[in-house]
This record gives structure tokens, sequence and C-alpha cells, in this order.
């Protein structure tokens, strides 16, 4: 099982913000800004390049929880990013989106 999967399952801790039936959103461990909140499908999905017509609305969910949560935190500014494959830096592969904010972030995005 992903290390992702099992935070959604229990076996491993996280800082939860924001959880329903089928995403959940918690804190980075290693957060890259003063705002760095991970919303991730339930469904284990392996990268942003595994999303589909079949796992379309799901995807749909889970970013529309981002914008929530991004709003629940009192962002007004943020940035949202998945990695997607070890050139992009994707280090768990299990679909995730990065919230960052809550400062002046780099205006460059590589
Ligand atoms: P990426 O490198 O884009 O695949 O993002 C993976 C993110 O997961 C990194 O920012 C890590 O800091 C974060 N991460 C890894 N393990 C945990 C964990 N147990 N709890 C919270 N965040 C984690």
């Amino acid at each position: 099982m992903c290390i992702f999967c099992k935070i959604v399952s229990g076996e491993i801790p996280s800082t939860k913000v924001y959880e329903d039936e089928l995403c959940l959103a918690f804190r980075d461990i290693n957060p890259q800004a003063k705002v760095h909140i991970l919303v991730i499908p339930k469904e284990h999905i392996p990268a942003f390049s595994a999303i589909n017509e079949g796992n379309a609305a799901l995807v749909a969910h889970v970013l529309v929880t981002a914008a929530k949560v991004a709003a629940q935190e009192g962002l007004e500014s943020y940035r949202v990013v998945s990695n997607c494959g070890p050139d992009a830096g994707q280090t768990v592969e299990h679909l995730h989106f990065h919230i960052l904010g809550g400062e002046k972030l780099s205006e460059k995005m590589v």
C-alpha cells in the first residue's frame, strides 16, 4: 500500500484539514510555504497522467475541495501544483495537489 493510501486508512497519522467520503486534505510534513496542504483522492490514482474520463468526476471533486480548503485557510493568493513523474519531482505515486500559500510565492515555477 502506498504512503498516502496508509494516510487514508489511518495507518500513518496526518494533520487533516478536510475529509469526506471521496477525498482528504492534510498538511504537508515538509512544508515549502507557510501554508502547504495536500489534497488527494482516497482512491489510489498513481499520478496526474492517470487522469482519464473514468475518474474525471472524482478528480473534479478533489479540485473543488482544494478550492474550498484554500478558502477555509483564508488564502486569497495561492498556487496549486501536481508534480507528475520523477523529473517533475513526484516522490509519492498517489495523485495529489499541493496548495501552497500564506506568503509571497516565487514568480518562477521551475
Ligand atoms: P511530490 O514530491 O510532489 O510527490 O509530493 C509529495 C509530498 O508529500 C512532499 O511534499 C512530502 O513532503 C509529502 N509527504 C510525504 N510523506 C508525508 C506524510 N507522511 N505526511 C504528510 N506529507 C507527506
